[in-house]
Parts: C-alpha cells; structure tokens; sequence
C-alpha cells in the first residue's frame, strides 16, 4: 500500500501529465450542474453535454422543472442510459429544492443527498464545483486507479477510497486531485488495455507491471 507521500506524488504526477484536468460537465447554473450530475451517472460528460442545452433552455429553474412530468423529460435526455430513472429523478430533485430549499440548490452533504438521485458522488461534486467547499468526490475512475496503484485495498469501498485519500491529499488539494485522478483514468489508466507501458507510475504499480510482464 502507498504511503501518504506516495499518494500525493503519484498525484502530482497524474496532474503534471494533464494540467489541464477540470470538471468537463457544462451548465451555466448550479442547479443545471446538479441537474448534468445526476444525468453523467453510467453517462459520459460528453454525452450529457450534448442534451442538456435544450433542456436547461426548456427548464431554466427548479420551479419550472418542478412541475414537468417526467414524461416530459425522457425525450430530452432518451440517449442516455437509464433515462426513465433518470427523467424521474430531475423531476423529483427539482421538486424537493423547490419545497425543501425555497427554490435554491442546498449546500451540505445532508441536504443535498436528501434529493432524488444525488447520492454521494453527486453531493461531492457540487459542493466542491459549485460551493468551493472542500471534497474528494470519488467516481469510477478514481476507484480504479487508486486500486490499481495500491493506495487503496483492492477490495476498498467508494467511502474507504474517499478517506483514504482525504487522509493523505492536503484538504486544499483535494478537487484538483479528482480532477487529475479522473483524467489519469480516462486516457492514461483506462479500464480496458490501460497504457502501463507507457506510463510514468508503472515502477510504483504493481498491477501494471503484473500487466505488461
Ligand atoms: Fe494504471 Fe498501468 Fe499506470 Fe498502473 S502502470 S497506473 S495500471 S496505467
């Protein structure tokens, strides 16, 4: 298992590698960036990006969207996976801002994993994105890749993964460590024929040398 120090070079390194990494998600409010959250589950950014202008120009706020029906979303969003589940959840989520929230998107873990399909990625990433407030959102990239390096347990859970890198990344470091983390796993460790000999970790990655020798 990697030591603290480890962890954090290793992500520095991720970051040196793609200083470019940032939320790739695109609304031009917080509640549509809660909105594109929910839809990315099991969807990638890239698709969600490609229906949600018509959405969000359809349901501005929480009090429009609050009374659609979720019939009414599908045909926005039927590209994506699991979009009845998801159709239901806008409207849910929107419904619970409105009459829990005064309209506004709320701003603690609690309150926000009170809405309809916001669970805790979700909360995660729009309080760091959205609030600027400290959190390690861990996706199914940063599970991957803090596996296979061994800064985890390789049977860890979403929530070991999070405390353990909350642990050793220093709390001002921790959004552009997910940023890094999730493009690392994206292009460089993909789930999938992941590069390892090609990658500047592999002397620290026991799953990668096991991979390429
Ligand atoms: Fe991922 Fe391979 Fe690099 Fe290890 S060596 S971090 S498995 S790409």
């Amino acid at each position: 298992m990697l030591t603290d120090s480890e962890i954090v070079n290793a992500i520095h390194q991720m970051r040196a590698m793609f200083p470019e990494a940032g939320t790739t998600l695109k609304a031009d409010t917080t509640f549509h960036f809660l909105l594109a959250t929910i839809l990315s589950a099991q969807s990638t950014d890239k698709s969600v990006n490609m229906v949600t202008p018509p959405l969000f120009a359809r349901y501005p706020t929480p009090e429009s969207l609050a009374s659609a029906e979720p019939e009414d979303i599908e045909p926005f969003i039927q590209s994506l996976g699991l979009y009845h589940n998801k159709a239901k959840y806008l409207v849910k989520a929107a419904q619970g801002i409105v009459t829990n929230f005064n309209g506004e998107v709320p701003h603690t873990m609690k309150e926000l994993t009170s809405l309809a399909g916001v669970g805790r990625k979700v909360a995660n990433v729009v309080l760091a994105e959205c609030f600027n407030i400290p959190a390690f959102p861990v996706d199914t990239h940063v599970s991957r890749v803090a596996r296979r390096l061994g800064m985890v347990k390789p049977n860890a859970t979403v929530l070991q993964i999070e405390k353990r890198l909350k642990e050793a990344v220093p709390k001002d470091e921790w959004l552009d460590a997910h940023h890094a983390m999730i493009f690392f796993g994206r292009y460089q460790c993909t789930a999938k024929n992941p590069k390892c000999t090609k990658c500047p970790l592999l002397p620290i990655c026991k799953y990668g040398r096991d991979n390429v020798f």
